[in-house]
């Protein structure tokens, strides 16, 4: 089982998306869960070079 880095659900009740980040993977439910997590984290606002994962 895998949890979704946005909302936490089980990703596989959905249709997941993973992206891979620093050599870190994040798993996610779907494109709207990676969309959403992008725009909290303020990832494509021009910091994602030094973005440091938790
Ligand atoms: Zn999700």
């Amino acid at each position: 089982m895998t949890d979704c880095a946005f909302c936490g659900c089980r990703v596989e009740a959905h249709d997941p998306v993973r992206a891979t980040h620093d050599g870190t993977e994040y798993p996610f439910c779907n494109w709207a869960c990676l969309t959403e997590y992008v725009e909290r984290e303020g990832l494509a606002t021009g910091t994602s070079c030094n973005w440091e994962p938790a």
